[in-house]
């Protein structure tokens, strides 16, 4: 049987929150495997995984605001 897990990110900049659906397998061999997430999730997008990165870390920012701010420079 395959348990999902919902992680979640809120964006540093604008509070906005980012959720992604993964099996709690696939996030243990992130974890606790030492595995990359591209290693694990080859098939995400880039957003997806920044999502599950920012779970993980804290440090996350939503596609909009990098956007923005890519724009100003
Ligand atoms: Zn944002």
């Amino acid at each position: 049987m395959i348990h999902n897990v919902t992680l979640t990110a809120s964006c540093m900049t604008c509070n906005t929150e980012d959720t992604v659906t993964v099996t709690v397998d696939d996030y243990h061999q992130y974890s606790w495997g030492n595995k990359l997430v591209q290693q694990v999730w080859p098939t995400l997008s880039t957003w997806e995984r920044e999502v599950i990165i920012g779970f993980r870390t804290g440090v996350f920012q939503c596609q909009d605001c990098w956007i923005k701010e890519g724009d100003e420079e």
